[in-house]
């Protein structure tokens, strides 16, 4: 996906709106356990100023994998944000910096860093998801059971200690 560094010139100092979608290889959720189902939608505003063009916006796309805490399949939404600036390859200072050389800004691999850093760690089906029952696995979501909670609790033997 690439920004018309031409038109930030000519609009020094000003920002520009774009809206596009840009494809994005399943290879780099692998680890996540979780598929892209959608491309990703993105609104972008861009400016050049004193060299250095900033790009900032939103992003939005589908993801579909298996809830960690429930094991059932999902499919939701995940919304990120982000705001890189770009120097010209030649100003480039770290090696991570973004740059840009010629006329357009390839602006996916930001976009790519900015979607995975914003991932959660563990996918649930939705944020409340009550999970399995550990001893009958009946889905909380959906069922009950008549399960007792299991005491886990290193003190939970002194309830049986008796104090004169
Ligand atoms: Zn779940
Ligand atoms: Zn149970």
């Amino acid at each position: 996906m690439e920004l018309d560094l031409n038109l930030a010139k000519k609009k020094s100092g000003e920002y520009i709106h774009i809206e596009n979608s840009v494809e994005i290889d399943n290879n780099l959720v692998k680890d996540f356990g979780v598929n892209f189902a959608s491309k990703c939608e993105l609104k972008i505003d861009y400016k050049y100023l004193a060299k250095e063009v900033s790009v900032r916006g939103q992003g939005s796309v589908y993801l579909t994998g298996n809830c960690f805490r429930c094991g059932n399949p999902f499919k939701k939404q995940h919304k990120f944000e982000f705001e890189e600036i770009f120097l010209p390859e030649s100003s480039k200072v770290e090696e991570d910096d973004y740059t840009f050389n010629g006329t357009f800004i390839n602006i996916t691999k930001m976009i790519e860093d900015n979607l995975l850093t914003s991932l959660p760690h563990l996918f649930l089906c939705k944020d409340d998801c009550k999970g399995l029952c550990p001893q009958c696995f009946a889905n909380l979501n959906t069922q009950t059971c008549a399960c007792k909670p299991l005491i886990n609790n290193a003190f939970a033997c002194l309830n049986d200690l008796k104090f004169d």
